[in-house]
């Protein structure tokens, strides 16, 4: 047997062109609770999963007005999205598109591969085109796609070492999972099966990967459906405290990653049915009682998480769902307006609002500058324009 050989550290001075910088140092000011020159309270940083370019814009708009840490995430089945099919052409548009943006961006902006596959020859590719062309990737082996089932420990530890000595040297962050979640994470690497975190493999896990990102499964899920309607997701605390213990004895940098954590907005769910009633005819008999049955993580659990560890957030339902709901209230509108730009801007004026939301919630705000808004007088409303919902708020 091969002696032990202690994982690469991440390289911390690498410098990332304009206000780009890997995930794992936003993360870390979150966890330690810095913003500007002031330690405060530790607050968490929402991973928006991009997928379109507008949705790109309407985060940027959301992190510069409120000198957010922003952190767009890309699943696999996104980047197809952004390449015409080809994930690694996919790479290449949006960090060429998120460049361009963060130069005359006034916050820190990473880019990260959200469910980065290693057990998979096409899902390598992606890996390591990642590690090129992002500045933080996430090494999720904990199921084999090749014969869809939970990968054995010394397997997922492998591949994701693996990862971590390709992409550490280059001050590229990288993000592990242990334990399996549920649910539809993308429609690429979906799982119909569940485990949670154990604490001993856990223990193995980071020691021998050397990650200094880790998603442990305490319980949430996947997806827009976290349960029985009426019924709150609950998740096991307790294990998140026990594992947050470990982390910090073996390596204090170490933050946590909640996935599955969208927290849907009932005003959301409200506004769409409204407008789906408006509109009237089959549209609201067919798909009204759908968005009524919607069920997120619930945000107190969420909350309880961060400022113990937790310092990143995947949130993406939520936002989806705001988007769809600016388009339902722009047909309602004008469903005869010959302008792209119209729908558009009424969608990612949207998303916009969902993301600002999702950022005070989480406490990611007056990080690189102050607020341009009163963050407790801003009200999210779908019913106003994005224009008039940050007057008033200023
Ligand atoms: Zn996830």
């Amino acid at each position: 047997m091969k002696a032990f050989q202690a994982p690469p550290v991440l390289k911390t001075t690498r410098k990332f062109p304009d206000n780009m910088t890997n995930a794992h140092a936003l993360l870390l000011k979150a966890k330690l609770g810095e913003k500007g020159n002031v330690k405060g309270e530790g607050y968490a940083v929402p991973a928006f999963n991009v997928t379109t370019f507008q949705g790109i814009n309407a985060a940027f708009t959301a992190f510069e007005l409120l000198g957010a840490s922003g952190l767009l995430a890309f699943s696999n089945s996104a980047l197809k999205h952004f390449g015409f099919g080809d994930p690694i052409f996919g790479l290449e548009v949006a960090a060429d598109y998120v460049a361009k943006l963060a130069k005359r961006s006034h916050v820190k902006i990473a880019t990260h591969l959200d469910h980065g596959d290693y057990t998979t020859e096409s899902g390598r590719k992606v890996v390591q085109g990642a590690v090129e062309m992002l500045t933080s990737v996430m090494a999720d082996n904990s199921t084999d796609h090749n014969v869809k089932q939970p990968t054995p420990l010394t397997d997922n530890i492998g591949y994701t070492r693996e990862v971590v000595n390709m992409a550490h040297p280059v001050g590229v962050s990288v993000e592990g999972e242990l334990g399996v979640l549920a649910g539809v994470e993308d429609e690429d690497t979906k799982s119909e099966f569940s485990t949670y975190t154990n604490p001993e493999e856990f223990e193995q896990y980071i020691v021998q990967t050397g990650v200094l990102m880790v998603a442990p499964t305490i319980g949430t899920m996947h997806g827009p459906n976290k349960g029985k309607p009426g019924h709150k997701v609950k998740l096991n605390i307790e294990l998140a405290h026990q594992l947050l213990k470990i982390a910090d004895r073996i390596q204090p940098e170490t933050v946590f990653v909640a996935h599955g954590a969208s927290t849907l907005y009932p005003e959301v769910v409200a506004y769409a049915a409204d407008q789906m009633d408006q509109i009237g005819g089959s549209l609201s008999t067919r798909f009204s009682q759908i968005w009524k049955d919607f069920v997120g993580t619930d945000w107190d659990q969420i909350q309880g998480l961060i400022g113990a560890g937790f310092a990143k957030i995947n949130t993406d339902t939520e936002n989806r769902q705001t988007y769809l709901a600016g388009l339902l209230g722009a047909l309602k509108e004008n469903a005869a307006k010959i302008d792209i730009r119209w729908y558009d801007n009424k969608t990612t004026d949207a998303l916009t609002q969902s993301y600002i939301t999702k950022l005070i919630m989480a406490g990611d705000f007056g990080v690189w500058h102050e607020p341009k808004i009163n963050v407790g007088k801003y009200i999210f409303n779908l019913n106003k324009s994005l224009k008039d919902v940050i007057e008033a708020s200023k």
